[in-house]
């Protein structure tokens, strides 16, 4: 019956209009004809989003009744009756793919069936792979992704989780988050990929392609969507949801790229921010939603709210004076879909946009402009033909092709921030003291988003994944010994720590010939996630000075999703590793990299900060390098950005600039020579700098331009090449607009420095 109605509508289109709009997507066309069928409170209805939970059973106090089940009278009114446009998210923790196909086929059954003309889109929160699938295989969180400055790598988790997600039925995915990591203290920041906006544009866009493939209506892919646009992850509280306070200038320097190149690359939906930015909440901002995503850069897709963010506008940010004049605010600001997301408000939001229609505050012609953008994403996802395959189908789920994967990206991403008298690798015959509760528990290298929203819960732990005490354990045997050492816990949701028994500690010192510490967090992301200073915890600390104080070499392992400072416990530690949160094969990864089996190639994203007080980040101006105190250099980070050490060695020479041919813009290339001068093979990021020695703008000390992750065998050299143009020169002057000027500019790689003049 829908079917029928479906081929109908294509000869009609393909009389009619297809000839007039050459370019214009034919999915376009056929969204506009779909809408025009709808009435006006289904319009509105397909701009409504709902939680699962409204269409659960629960008891008489609402609570949902486990295990879950669809209500079929909430079923009927929501999705049959008023044909609500989406539902998201998990209940409250992983789903087996059978339960997920069930509730999604119960879901569909109206559309599948002929009594409603819409189908539903569902999306859900697989930030790290398919963390709401019961066994999904999980990938490190994207600030570990972002350390590999693997782009491919980021399409290859990209497109595993599409397809697991798809295996529960689910064809959205909240995901990826293209927020930059500039201000450590927020609960998101490992949620993103770091702190400059090359990096999380090359990284980003390979997510939203790995999601979505050539085309998201295969039953392997997933719409992307862009989180959360735009300027959410500077809150300069540090507190999730707080204002952030951005220039027009850095907003287009540093935030908005990112989701650009995503934009670009196709990504068919967007989050907006929850927060606001120079005071203007991110749902009512018209100029950045309208203007900048849809008109400028030519986004098609829709643009959904975040969790109850339209209520929000009255009852936090107090922009709107009731209810119906934040959806009013929210939808003309360009708005397409509301995350109400409860059943209940979901009714009052129903009305209010009515009475908004019916009053005209709200243009039909936006109305319809929001429903063709959902409808069009539905179309491309393919929802009007077929529902989902059966997860039986999905024989490569949780495979050891996937789990390779994920441990390969974990691999790439762990960083050696430091090896002192080539401490690391540590060899079989060692006897190795492993000590951190860290090291004992799988939510500690997973994180938030991880089977449950905070990650806390150890209930539904991956089955068959190790923690790295375990995985440890596996190569070590009796040489190795553990010590819980430390605990982690919540303390009235605030993080605590305590020191367990010290003597058991330092009696086991004793017969090791290495200690490795694995220092770590309590799991945590949005309000909950909160924490009041970056310092890691005494006891953590202390720990660690207890141990360095036997002599024995102490290598620390880090377990961290924010950078927690160490610089107390930094100088007696014989090495480093950061892991960040490498999901469920990461412990794996990082103990083949202990025990030199495979060489460390992660580079910090973000620059790691000394000091709890002073967030430095590695595009600073000269200005920031004044200083009369004698802590030694001005700009004194912990460690840079970008850094990230190798079992091997790389020599870097030979940089020479030369200008090509004169194109739309000048352009350049620049070449240079990098060689393996070690005995062990391994990977090398190459990254481009460029510096403007002089502008109109107080400069940057230098801005990354363009990276490449090479491999060398001992003694290989290679020529790295790096195309630019003068694109890559340019800044937001004065004016607020892109400009280049004239004048000198550095390039730098390595250690190697040449520059050129612009005239
Ligand atoms: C988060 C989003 C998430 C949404 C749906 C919000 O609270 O900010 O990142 O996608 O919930 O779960």
């Amino acid at each position: 019956m829908i079917k029928c109605f479906f081929y109908i509508l294509i000869a009609v289109i393909g009389t009619t209009s297809f000839s007039q709009s050459k370019k214009e997507d034919i999915q376009l066309i056929k969204a506009k004809q779909l809408v025009s069928t709808l009435s006006t409170d289904q319009k509105i209805a397909q701009t409504c989003q709902v939680t699962l939970d409204a269409l659960l059973k629960t008891d008489e106090k609402g609570t949902v009744l486990l295990p879950i089940q669809i209500d079929e009278k909430k079923l009927n009114l929501l999705i049959e009756k008023q044909v609500i446009g989406s539902v998201l998210n998990v209940s409250s923790n992983t789903l087996d793919r059978e339960t997920w196909n069930t509730i999604l086929s119960q879901i569909h059954a109206p559309f599948r069936e002929g009594k409603t003309k819409t189908p539903v889109i569902y999306g859900v929160d697989a930030i790290h792979g398919a963390n709401y699938v019961v066994g999904g295989t999980l990938f490190p969180q994207e600030i570990g992704l972002a350390a590999t400055w693997n782009p491919m790598l980021a399409n290859k988790m990209g497109e595993i989780t599409a397809y697991e997600t798809r295996a529960s039925g689910v064809p959205w995915n909240f995901s990826p988050v293209l927020d930059l990591g500039r201000q450590p203290l927020w609960s998101r920041f490992f949620e993103t990929l770091g702190e400059d906006p090359i990096l999380a544009s090359e990284m980003g866009a390979e997510l939203v392609r790995g999601y979505q493939g050539t085309n998201p209506a295969e039953s392997t892919r997933v719409a992307a969507c862009m989180k959360h646009f735009v300027g959410y992850s500077l809150p300069r509280s540090g507190r999730d949801r707080t204002p952030a306070w951005i220039p027009e200038r850095q907003m287009k320097e540093l935030y908005l790229p990112s989701f650009k190149a995503a934009v670009d690359a196709g990504a068919l939906t967007v989050m907006i921010n929850s927060g606001d930015v120079n005071g203007i909440p991110g749902h009512i901002n018209k100029k950045l939603i309208t203007k900048t995503l849809k008109e400028n850069w030519g986004f098609k897709g829709f643009a959904v709210s975040d969790w109850e963010d339209i209520r929000m506008l009255h009852t936090v940010h107090k922009v709107a004076s009731n209810q119906k004049e934040a959806i009013i605010m929210a939808i003309n600001a360009g708005l397409d879909m509301s995350m109400v997301p409860y059943n209940g408000p979901h009714e009052e939001y129903l009305k209010l946009f009515k009475e908004a229609i019916d009053e005209k505050t709200i243009s039909m012609k936006r109305l319809d402009d929001a429903v063709t953008r959902i409808i069009y994403v539905k179309l491309k996802l393919g929802l009007y033909e077929k529902q989902f395959e059966p997860w039986q189908s999905f024989t490569k789920f949780a495979s050891t092709e996937f789990k390779n994967a994920a441990k390969n990206t974990a691999s790439e991403s762990i960083t050696l921030l430091k090896n002192d008298n080539n401490t690391l690798p540590i060899t079989k015959n060692e006897k190795i003291l492993l000590v951190g509760e860290a090291a004992n528990n799988l939510v500690f290298q997973n994180g938030a988003w991880t089977h449950t929203w905070q990650g806390v819960d150890t209930s539904f732990n991956t089955q068959g994944a190790l923690n790295f005490h375990e995985a440890l354990k596996n190569k070590l045997g009796s040489n190795l010994t553990f010590v819980q050492g430390y605990d982690l816990s919540l303390n009235d949701g605030w993080e605590s720590c305590g020191l367990l028994d010290k003597d058991q500690l330092l009696a086991a010192s004793r017969n090791a010939d290495k200690i490795i510490v694995c220092l770590g967090e309590m799991p945590g992301t949005e309000k909950p996630g909160d924490v009041q200073s970056l310092n890691l915890c005494k006891e953590q600390q202390n720990l660690v000075k207890m141990l360095q104080e036997t002599g024995k070499p102490v290598v620390l392992v880090l377990l961290f999703g924010k950078p927690h400072i160490i610089r107390e416990i930094e100088p007696k530690s014989a090495a480093i590793l950061h892991a960040y949160l490498p999901g469920d094969y990461g412990s794996e990864a990082l103990t083949e990299i202990l025990l030199g089996e495979v060489n460390p190639s992660g580079k910090l994203p973000f620059t790691y900060p000394r000091y709890d007080g002073v967030i430095e980040h590695y595009d600073y101006v000269n200005s920031e390098t004044k200083t009369n105190k004698t802590d030694g250099l001005p700009i004194n980070p912990q460690w840079a950005f970008g850094h990230g050490l190798s079992y091997t060695n790389f020599s870097y020479s030979d940089l020479l600039i030369k200008q090509l041919e004169r194109e739309k813009h000048i352009s350049y290339e620049a070449t240079i020579t990098v060689k393996n001068t070690g005995d062990k093979t391994g990977k090398e990021v190459v990254q481009w700098y460029i510096t403007d020695d002089f502008a109109s703008v107080a400069p940057a000390n230098k801005k990354l331009k363009g990276f490449e992750k090479i491999d060398l065998a001992p003694g290989e050299s290679k020529k790295v090449i790096f195309k630019f143009t003068t694109k890559d020169l340019r800044f937001v002057g004065e004016e607020n607009k892109w400009v280049v000027e004239p004048g000198t500019f550095r390039v730098s790689c390595g250690d190697q420095s040449a520059s050129f003049e612009l005239k």
